[in-house]
Protein backbone atom coordinates (compact mmCIF):
# COMPACT_ATOMS: atom_id res chain seq x y z
CA UNK A 1 0.00 0.00 0.00
CA UNK A 2 2.87 2.43 0.79
CA UNK A 3 4.36 2.07 -2.44
CA UNK A 4 1.45 3.13 -4.48
CA UNK A 5 1.06 5.65 -2.31
CA UNK A 6 4.95 7.38 -2.51
CA UNK A 7 5.02 6.72 -6.41
CA UNK A 8 1.88 8.79 -6.91
CA UNK A 9 3.50 11.49 -5.06
CA UNK A 10 6.25 11.36 -6.88
CA UNK A 11 4.74 11.67 -10.16
CA UNK A 12 2.97 15.22 -8.98
CA UNK A 13 5.92 16.88 -7.61
CA UNK A 14 8.31 15.23 -9.76
CA UNK A 15 7.84 18.01 -13.19
CA UNK A 16 7.78 21.01 -10.41
CA UNK A 17 11.11 19.67 -8.69
CA UNK A 18 13.18 18.20 -11.96
CA UNK A 19 13.60 21.90 -12.71
CA UNK A 20 16.04 22.44 -9.02
CA UNK A 21 18.04 19.61 -9.43
CA UNK A 22 21.38 19.74 -10.89
CA UNK A 23 22.32 16.52 -13.78
CA UNK A 24 23.12 13.97 -11.16
CA UNK A 25 20.56 14.61 -9.06
CA UNK A 26 18.34 14.20 -12.14
CA UNK A 27 20.09 11.35 -13.13
CA UNK A 28 19.20 9.76 -9.82
CA UNK A 29 15.34 11.57 -10.13
CA UNK A 30 14.67 9.39 -12.48
CA UNK A 31 16.88 6.10 -11.56
CA UNK A 32 14.84 6.85 -8.20
CA UNK A 33 11.12 7.03 -9.86
CA UNK A 34 11.46 3.90 -11.96
CA UNK A 35 12.79 1.76 -9.32
CA UNK A 36 9.53 2.65 -7.62
CA UNK A 37 7.51 2.49 -10.64
CA UNK A 38 8.88 -0.90 -10.75
CA UNK A 39 8.33 -2.36 -6.77
CA UNK A 40 4.86 -0.83 -7.61
CA UNK A 41 3.74 -2.86 -10.70
CA UNK A 42 5.44 -5.72 -8.70
CA UNK A 43 2.67 -5.39 -6.30
CA UNK A 44 0.17 -5.26 -8.75
CA UNK A 45 1.40 -8.36 -10.03
CA UNK A 46 0.95 -9.92 -6.76
CA UNK A 47 -2.43 -9.44 -6.71
CA UNK A 48 -2.82 -10.67 -9.67
CA UNK A 49 -4.78 -14.52 -9.46
CA UNK A 50 -3.62 -17.38 -11.48
CA UNK A 51 -6.33 -20.17 -11.91
CA UNK A 52 -5.28 -23.34 -13.39
CA UNK A 53 -7.33 -24.72 -15.96
CA UNK A 54 -10.02 -22.22 -16.57
CA UNK A 55 -11.73 -22.22 -18.96
CA UNK A 56 -10.30 -25.28 -20.39
CA UNK A 57 -8.00 -27.72 -19.27
CA UNK A 58 -3.97 -26.03 -20.38
CA UNK A 59 -5.14 -22.69 -19.75
CA UNK A 60 -3.53 -20.55 -16.79
CA UNK A 61 -6.50 -17.56 -16.59
CA UNK A 62 -5.32 -14.83 -15.01
CA UNK A 63 -8.49 -13.12 -13.06
CA UNK A 64 -7.87 -9.39 -12.23
CA UNK A 65 -11.06 -9.26 -9.94
CA UNK A 66 -7.90 -9.75 -7.22
CA UNK A 67 -6.32 -6.79 -8.45
CA UNK A 68 -9.49 -4.35 -8.96
CA UNK A 69 -11.37 -5.00 -5.37
CA UNK A 70 -8.20 -2.95 -3.92
CA UNK A 71 -8.87 0.73 -4.16
CA UNK A 72 -5.07 1.31 -3.83
CA UNK A 73 -4.29 -1.24 -6.74
CA UNK A 74 -6.69 0.43 -8.71
CA UNK A 75 -5.75 4.08 -8.46
CA UNK A 76 -2.17 2.93 -9.36
CA UNK A 77 -3.50 1.29 -12.04
CA UNK A 78 -4.97 4.48 -13.69
CA UNK A 79 -2.36 6.23 -12.35
CA UNK A 80 0.15 4.82 -14.34
CA UNK A 81 -1.99 4.42 -17.80
CA UNK A 82 -2.63 8.58 -17.20
CA UNK A 83 1.16 8.96 -16.83
CA UNK A 84 1.86 6.73 -19.52
CA UNK A 85 -0.23 8.34 -22.42
CA UNK A 86 -0.93 11.95 -20.93
CA UNK A 87 0.25 14.82 -24.13
CA UNK A 88 0.14 11.99 -27.09
CA UNK A 89 -2.74 13.96 -27.82
CA UNK A 90 -5.28 11.02 -27.38
CA UNK A 91 -8.66 11.84 -28.46
CA UNK A 92 -10.35 8.28 -27.88
CA UNK A 93 -9.57 5.19 -26.40
CA UNK A 94 -11.12 1.98 -27.50
CA UNK A 95 -12.14 -0.98 -25.18
CA UNK A 96 -12.41 -4.22 -26.22
CA UNK A 97 -15.60 -6.18 -24.89
CA UNK A 98 -15.35 -6.82 -21.77
CA UNK A 99 -12.74 -6.60 -19.97
CA UNK A 100 -11.43 -4.03 -21.64
CA UNK A 101 -14.09 -1.97 -20.28
CA UNK A 102 -12.68 -1.74 -16.52
CA UNK A 103 -10.14 0.26 -17.02
CA UNK A 104 -10.94 1.52 -20.54
CA UNK A 105 -13.38 4.50 -19.20
CA UNK A 106 -11.35 5.66 -16.36
CA UNK A 107 -8.35 6.27 -18.43
CA UNK A 108 -10.37 8.07 -20.98
CA UNK A 109 -11.75 10.31 -18.30
CA UNK A 110 -7.98 10.65 -16.96
CA UNK A 111 -7.02 11.99 -20.43
CA UNK A 112 -9.87 13.75 -21.26
CA UNK A 113 -10.41 11.93 -24.33
CA UNK A 114 -13.86 9.81 -25.74
CA UNK A 115 -14.38 5.93 -25.00
CA UNK A 116 -15.65 3.60 -28.05
CA UNK A 117 -16.47 0.18 -27.71
CA UNK A 118 -15.21 -2.81 -29.69
CA UNK A 119 -18.23 -5.76 -28.72
CA UNK A 120 -19.11 -9.12 -29.74
CA UNK A 121 -21.60 -9.65 -32.66
CA UNK A 122 -24.86 -8.57 -32.23
CA UNK A 123 -24.36 -6.28 -29.28
CA UNK A 124 -23.97 -3.06 -30.82
CA UNK A 125 -26.99 -1.44 -32.09
CA UNK A 126 -26.26 0.92 -34.99
CA UNK A 127 -24.01 0.39 -38.43
CA UNK A 128 -21.33 -2.30 -37.81
CA UNK A 129 -17.71 -2.81 -38.94
CA UNK A 130 -16.32 -6.78 -38.29
CA UNK A 131 -12.96 -8.89 -38.01
CA UNK A 132 -13.22 -12.39 -37.65
CA UNK A 133 -10.15 -13.68 -35.51
CA UNK A 134 -8.49 -16.98 -33.70
CA UNK A 135 -7.81 -16.62 -30.06
CA UNK A 136 -5.16 -19.08 -27.39
CA UNK A 137 -8.98 -20.67 -26.84
CA UNK A 138 -11.94 -20.69 -29.55
CA UNK A 139 -12.58 -18.77 -32.68
CA UNK A 140 -14.31 -15.09 -32.41
CA UNK A 141 -15.67 -12.21 -33.80
CA UNK A 142 -15.59 -8.17 -32.84
CA UNK A 143 -17.27 -5.40 -34.39
CA UNK A 144 -17.24 -1.33 -33.50
CA UNK A 145 -19.64 1.15 -34.67
CA UNK A 146 -18.85 2.21 -38.44
CA UNK A 147 -18.81 5.95 -37.34
CA UNK A 148 -17.65 5.86 -33.86
CA UNK A 149 -14.48 6.96 -34.97
CA UNK A 150 -12.89 10.00 -37.45
CA UNK A 151 -9.67 11.01 -39.56
CA UNK A 152 -8.73 13.25 -36.75
CA UNK A 153 -8.65 11.10 -34.39
CA UNK A 154 -5.72 9.71 -32.18
CA UNK A 155 -6.88 6.10 -30.28
CA UNK A 156 -5.62 3.92 -27.28
CA UNK A 157 -6.71 0.56 -27.92
CA UNK A 158 -7.18 -1.36 -24.77
CA UNK A 159 -7.69 -4.87 -23.38
CA UNK A 160 -6.66 -6.31 -20.15
CA UNK A 161 -4.26 -9.06 -21.63
CA UNK A 162 -2.33 -10.21 -24.30
CA UNK A 163 -2.19 -14.00 -25.47
CA UNK A 164 -2.01 -14.61 -28.88
CA UNK A 165 -2.91 -11.26 -29.74
CA UNK A 166 -5.65 -12.56 -32.13
CA UNK A 167 -8.78 -10.33 -30.18
CA UNK A 168 -6.17 -6.90 -30.31
CA UNK A 169 -4.81 -7.35 -33.89
CA UNK A 170 -8.32 -7.42 -34.77
CA UNK A 171 -8.72 -4.72 -33.02
CA UNK A 172 -6.45 -2.71 -34.31
CA UNK A 173 -7.73 -4.18 -37.77
CA UNK A 174 -10.90 -2.35 -37.01
CA UNK A 175 -9.19 0.96 -35.55
CA UNK A 176 -6.97 1.29 -38.82
CA UNK A 177 -10.08 0.43 -41.39
CA UNK A 178 -11.69 3.87 -39.55
CA UNK A 179 -8.88 5.79 -41.31
CA UNK A 180 -7.93 6.90 -37.89
CA UNK A 181 -4.31 9.51 -37.12
CA UNK A 182 -2.47 7.22 -35.14
CA UNK A 183 -2.84 4.16 -33.01
CA UNK A 184 -1.48 3.10 -29.76
CA UNK A 185 -2.30 0.07 -28.00
CA UNK A 186 -2.17 -1.24 -24.13
CA UNK A 187 -2.79 -3.92 -22.15
CA UNK A 188 -2.71 -4.61 -18.58
CA UNK A 189 -1.38 -8.11 -18.52
CA UNK A 190 1.39 -9.69 -21.59
CA UNK A 191 1.67 -13.46 -21.69
CA UNK A 192 5.08 -12.73 -22.80
CA UNK A 193 6.00 -16.47 -23.67
CA UNK A 194 3.24 -16.63 -26.36
CA UNK A 195 4.53 -14.17 -27.97
CA UNK A 196 1.53 -12.27 -29.36
CA UNK A 197 3.33 -8.98 -29.67
CA UNK A 198 5.44 -10.36 -32.36
CA UNK A 199 1.64 -9.97 -34.59
CA UNK A 200 1.90 -5.93 -34.38
CA UNK A 201 3.27 -4.16 -37.29
CA UNK A 202 6.45 -2.42 -36.11
CA UNK A 203 5.40 0.72 -36.05
CA UNK A 204 2.46 0.45 -33.64
CA UNK A 205 3.97 0.84 -29.72
CA UNK A 206 2.48 -1.63 -27.95
CA UNK A 207 3.18 -1.58 -23.75
CA UNK A 208 1.86 -3.92 -21.25
CA UNK A 209 2.00 -3.30 -17.65
CA UNK A 210 2.67 -6.28 -16.20
CA UNK A 211 4.46 -9.44 -17.77
CA UNK A 212 3.85 -12.91 -16.92
P1 LIG B 1 -5.62 -13.32 -27.38
O1 LIG B 1 -6.52 -12.89 -28.51
O2 LIG B 1 -5.15 -14.73 -27.53
O3 LIG B 1 -4.48 -12.35 -27.18
O4 LIG B 1 -6.51 -13.34 -26.06
C1 LIG B 1 -6.77 -12.18 -25.38
C2 LIG B 1 -8.15 -12.14 -24.79
O5 LIG B 1 -8.55 -13.39 -24.23
C3 LIG B 1 -8.18 -11.13 -23.69
O6 LIG B 1 -9.33 -10.30 -23.86
C4 LIG B 1 -8.27 -11.91 -22.41
O7 LIG B 1 -9.31 -11.42 -21.62
C5 LIG B 1 -8.58 -13.35 -22.81
N1 LIG B 1 -7.54 -14.30 -22.35
C6 LIG B 1 -6.78 -15.10 -23.14
N2 LIG B 1 -5.94 -15.85 -22.42
C7 LIG B 1 -6.17 -15.53 -21.13
C8 LIG B 1 -5.60 -15.96 -19.90
N3 LIG B 1 -4.63 -16.88 -19.85
N4 LIG B 1 -6.05 -15.39 -18.76
C9 LIG B 1 -7.02 -14.43 -18.80
N5 LIG B 1 -7.60 -13.99 -19.92
C10 LIG B 1 -7.19 -14.53 -21.08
Amino acid sequence: MYIGIHSTKVGIFASARLLLLTRNQKMFHVEHCKSVRKMSVENLKKAVRNIPDFPIPGIQFKDITTLFQSADHLKELSDILFNTYKGRGITKVVGIESRGFFMGPAVAIKLGAGFVPIRKPGKLPYKVIEERYTKEYGEDAIQIHEDALTPDDIVLIHDDLLATGGTMVAAYKLVKKLGVKEVYINFLIELEELEGRKQFPEEVEVLSMIKF
